[in-house]
């Protein structure tokens, strides 16, 4: 979807861009240039941050009586070109980075307010809403538009290095003497394979990276006339119906989840001996040690590497089976309620006390279930399917997948021998349990797609009814049951 690259350096060509006067409200005082790149860089990321929260400091929040009160305190209406003109420092800011906070700060803030509430609806924790951009939490970064070639425009030096140039240009009057007015800001990049088609740069500066924003590449494939159907479980992250698995490297995993625990332990050793209940109250009681903030960016660093582990091998997974397949089904799990918490169960006799409730024993599953993290599957397999040609994704009715015998169809409790062994009760058939349910999985898919395919096309091919889509290019003669 984008790419990623490493920023070398930073160097300036033409006019010192102006970053404004010494003192900011006095025009009279000493001008200031930018003379390295570096200086250059934390200036961009300063007024992008400036207009950003400029931005943001108009977005309301329910006060105490109910009423709504900008969280900025007060109101601050301000255009691009009314701030250019009372904040000195923002005059030779190219536009195309000071106008895409605008479309930045709404996009993060609705897609927020819409999660919250769809998580609300769920029950589930809502989490926070989007706060002002900081520069000690959010680090220095940036965003410019390419918009068709006007700025941030990107050429190839060699095979491993290529150069974004920026430009901009300082307004009559502002550039140093004898100087042109225009200025270019040159970022030296290290690239791995060619740069596509891209819309925006994002530069962090913190962590000298630019990120392009890229339209996503359609994923090649030719028609194979194969479907699939994918069992999610926590033995095996999946299991399909051609009775192959995917496992995760699960020893890495739980090596960086000991890692996680250790650290978490300390934490609260430490949250216990200051004398406070909660890690949260701690944090925010201002005499949190420099061990507990070192400590917790630790363990973000270490869940960070483990969602990197684990997107890597989802990513492989689902292209290939995209490629492979022209048709893949999946059961259609409520993650949300398979992973949440156990209902604390009142002890009627002591008032205050709970009764065992099993979550403790549920904890563990909890845990490997969000490691499994079998929602990626499928939110991964949604878009890549789209994104490919002929391909189709189903999602069926999980119900008795895991009970049923994929040969004669007997259901019963008793199939199922033991988490991996799966023996059919009245035609002895016996397989492993998470192959068996995905063949069934297969079967539901594909009795979907007759019936639909029958609406389609009728009972001698012809189309019955014209404009709806076919899922994928899959029909029922198309997708063979390997
Ligand atoms: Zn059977």
């Amino acid at each position: 979807m984008s790419q990623k690259v490493v920023l070398e350096r930073v160097t300036l060509d033409g006019a010192k861009p102006f970053i404004g006067y010494t003192d900011q409200h006095d025009p009279c005082s000493e001008k200031l240039y930018a003379n390295t790149g570096s200086q250059a860089m934390e200036w961009l990321c300063n007024a992008w941050r400036y207009r950003f929260n400029q931005l943001r400091s108009n977005r309301c929040k329910y006060g105490k009586d109910k009423t709504l009160i900008p969280i900025g305190g007060t109101l601050d209406t301000r255009s691009v070109s009314q701030s250019r003109k009372e904040c000195s420092w923002l005059t030779a800011v190219p536009s195309l980075i000071l106008e895409s906070p605008t479309r930045i700060e709404r996009v993060e803030w609705f897609t927020s307010v819409k999660r919250r509430k769809t998580l609300l609806s769920k029950r589930l924790k809502p989490g926070r809403m989007p706060r002002f951009k900081s520069y000690k939490r959010d680090g220095q970064h940036f965003i410019c538009w390419y918009n068709g070639g006007r700025n941030a425009v990107y050429r190839q030096v060699n095979r491993n290095h290529g150069i974004i140039t920026i430009t901009g240009q300082n307004p009559k009057g502002y550039s140093q003497a004898g100087e042109p007015l225009r200025y270019r800001i040159l970022l030296h990049v290290r690239v791995s394979q060619p740069i596509r088609e891209y819309t925006a740069i994002q530069v962090d500066w913190t962590n000298r990276t630019v990120v392009f924003n890229n339209i996503p590449l359609p994923i090649r494939r030719k028609p194979t006339g194969k479907a699939i159907g994918i069992d999610r479980g926590c033995a095996h992250a999946a299991a399909d119906s051609n009775g192959r698995f995917m496992d995760l490297p699960k020893n890495r995993l739980k090596a960086i989840d000991r890692e996680i625990r250790k650290r978490q332990k300390s934490q609260a050793r430490r949250v216990k001996t200051a004398g406070y209940f909660s890690e949260k109250e701690y944090a925010n009681s201002g005499r949190t040690s420099r061990a507990y903030w070192k400590t917790r960016l630790e363990i973000t660093k270490l869940h960070a590497k483990s969602k990197r582990i684990l997107d890597d091998v989802y990513q492989k997974y689902t292209t290939q089976l995209v490629r492979d397949n022209d048709l893949i089904v999946l059961e259609n799990l409520r993650l949300a309620n398979m992973s949440r918490r156990n209902k604390p169960v009142p002890d009627p006799l002591h008032e205050g006390r709970y009764l065992h409730n099993g979550q403790a024993a549920k904890r563990g599953l909890n845990r490997s279930l969000r490691q499994a993290s079998m929602g990626r599957l499928s939110s991964m397999l949604a878009y890549k399917t789209k994104l490919a040609d002929g391909v189709g994704m189903i999602l069926v009715n999980p119900a008795y997948t895991s009970q049923t015998c994929s040969q004669c169809g007997y259901v019963a409790k008793e199939n199922r021998e033991s988490q991996a062994v799966f023996i059919c009760k009245k035609c002895s058939y016996k397989t492993n349990a998470d192959v068996n349910a995905a063949k069934n999985i297969l079967k539901r898919g594909l009795d979907t797609l007759a019936i639909t395919s029958e609406n389609l096309w009728g009972a001698d091919g012809t189309p019955v009814e014209q404009g709806r889509k076919t899922i994928g290019n899959a029909t029922r003669e198309s997708v063979a049951v390997s």
